[in-house]
């Protein structure tokens, strides 16, 4: 995906896999998917027994539901694997040449190819970064892989790049203002440490700097702070989504509903107690396999809830795109076979300000119910209100409510939790 393969439409750059149908982007990646298997069966012993209990040799045709018969791996599992068999767990090619090796809390070692980084390019390009932009990298360089890829991809979209990693709020301000820095990369809250760091000199962000653009990771971006950086700063805001372990994994376009899956990884959305594939547009457990030649981690677990949202981006990307973080996995309740998550509770309350409700699940006979206790304004809320309540719930959590139960102001104090799960198993 360099510079020369990109194509411009209707102001966006893509490169020819972005724009790929997808039987064709199914197909292709059931080719490489097929293609690290059969690598791996050759060069990992783990790998190998796992492939002969299943008795079945990779090809492009069986990949994909192959992939599906293997465990999925958690970060924490992955630790213990290897814990047990440092330090790639067996899931390494000892015969790449690999060209860093990454550590992150666990500890979990990561192998790269310096090959495999340029993938956030995707993110970057999409997000308007490239030649002449001058892009404040504040990702840690120290041992994680985050300052090095996210470096790599600036540099592959043909942006400059400082450095600036773990340095102080001050220094980025410095750099900023000395070196015309013109865009940001880093986590969301760190950019507002460094605003306020900035105002506190006397500057004014807008007028005094040339920041515009701002790509972010490893946090969520809340939609208040979001508009901050936009309405009282002038800064454009993206946001990537990742893990150490595999990479990119999606990305936000111009348009901003939902991140675009990177082409390189192939996800699945699964059930985080059945590791089984939910339906179309059904929140689990977003599960992640890149296909390369020098870690086989396949099936990644990372913990995040989220779902996929149905049909096509405007941008002209066919790519499937995710719908943002619902939260981890563990805050997350099953109701009637569906995650409802907390952060799904909160999305609602934006279109209710000032409503406080919660969401109880309870049993009757072989049926989970759902009731929602919502505190009564001394006005009542009329059937109408509540109903358009209802349908939004349903449209957020893809639950429909049991019943609706008003209870008394004051009920649901500041600490009550947003789901609560009162469901007794025998
Ligand atoms: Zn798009």
């Amino acid at each position: 995906m360099g510079g020369k393969t990109a194509v411009k439409k209707r102001g966006a750059y893509f490169d020819r896999k972005e724009t790929r149908s997808r039987e064709r982007r199914r197909e292709e990646q059931a080719g490489e998917l097929a293609a690290m298997m059969r690598l791996a069966i050759k060069k990992s012993p783990v790998i190998r027994r796992r492939f002969e209990a299943l008795g079945v040799t990779p090809t492009k045709r069986n990949a994909c539901e192959l992939l599906k018969k293997l465990p999925v791996i958690s970060r924490e599992k992955l630790v213990q694997m290897e814990l047990d068999d440092p330090p790639y767990a067996g899931l390494g090619n000892p015969d790449a040449a690999i060209e860093r090796i990454f550590t992150s809390p666990g500890p979990v070692y990561e192998p790269h190819l310096s090959e495999s980084d340029p993938i956030w390019a995707r993110a970057y390009r999409a997000a308007g970064f490239g030649p002449g932009d001058v892009v404040l990298n504040a990702f840690s360089y120290h041992l994680v892989a985050a300052g090095l890829t996210f470096h790599s991809g600036l540099r592959r979209v043909g942006a400059t790049v400082v450095p600036s990693g773990a340095s102080s709020a001050a220094v980025q301000v410095q750099l900023i203002r000395d070196l015309k820095v013109t865009g940001y990369t880093g986590t969301p809250s760190f950019l507002r440490t460094v605003i306020a760091r900035a105002e506190e000199e006397g500057y004014d962000v807008r007028k005094d700097f040339g920041l515009r653009k701002a790509c972010f990771a490893a946090e969520p971006l809340p939609p208040a702070l979001r508009e901050e950086f936009e309405r009282s700063y002038g800064i454009d805001t993206y946001q990537m989504y990742g893990a150490t372990e595999v990479g990119d994994v999606a990305y936000e376009c111009r348009e901003k509903e939902g991140w675009h899956l990177c082409e390189e990884v192939i996800v699945e959305i699964v059930d985080p107690e059945t590791g089984l594939e939910v339906g179309p547009g059904e929140l689990g457990e977003v599960v992640v396999t890149r296909p390369n030649d020098i870690f086989f981690l396949m099936r990644f677990g990372t913990g995040d809830l989220s779902r996929l949202i149905p049909g096509r981006c405007r941008c002209g990307r066919t790519a499937p795109r995710l719908a943002g973080i619902a939260g981890r996995v563990g805050e997350a309740v099953k109701v009637r076979g569906m995650f409802v998550a907390p952060s799904q509770l909160r999305k609602l309350a934006e279109g209710f300000p000032g409503w406080k409700f919660q969401a109880v699940v309870t049993r009757e006979g072989n049926r989970d119910l759902l009731t929602v206790r919502v505190e009564a304004q001394e006005s009542g809320r009329g059937k109408d209100v509540l109903a358009s309540f209802e349908k939004r719930f349903a449209e957020i959590c893809t639950v429909r409510i049991d019943r609706i139960e008003e209870v008394p102001t004051g009920t649901l104090a500041g600490g009550s939790r947003a789901i609560v799960d009162e469901r007794n198993w025998p």
